[in-house]
């Protein structure tokens, strides 16, 4: 856990947000600002600042199998997973995640 991250304080229930799923080593909640219909955030409970940083590969597995139920549980059909790494690819906070978009169009390729 990092003292001033703000993922590490809503996995320690600090901040409130609205869970979808959770498990020993990953935790799914919804997007504070959403940029699609349907926009869920996937994090590992333990801190890696950016995927360069994950040392554990076996929680790539655990993240995408969260991702799996979670799409399975909510009837999503077609969606798209957006990991942003580094400020120039628009990472803001500095704590690991896979965003989970659904329920329109996306452009390919991205902006
Ligand atoms: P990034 O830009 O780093 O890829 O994505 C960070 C995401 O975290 C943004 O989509 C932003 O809306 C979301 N976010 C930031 N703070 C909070 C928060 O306190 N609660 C929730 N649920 N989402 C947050
Ligand atoms: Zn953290």
């Amino acid at each position: 856990m990092e003292e001033n991250c703000i993922f590490c304080k809503i996995i320690k229930k600090e901040i409130p947000s609205k869970v979808v799923y959770e498990d020993d080593d990953v935790l799914a909640f919804y997007d504070i600002a959403p940029v699609a219909p349907g926009h869920i955030l996937f994090i590992p409970k333990e801190h890696f600042k950016d995927v360069n940083e994950v040392n554990k590969p076996l929680i790539w597995g655990r993240i995408l199998e969260a991702v799996q139920k979670v799409v399975k549980d909510l009837g999503i059909d077609d969606y798209r997973l957006v990991v942003n790494k580094g400020e120039q690819a628009c990472q803001t906070v500095f704590h690991l995640h896979i965003h989970l978009l659904w329920g329109r169009s996306f452009t390919w390729p991205p902006g």
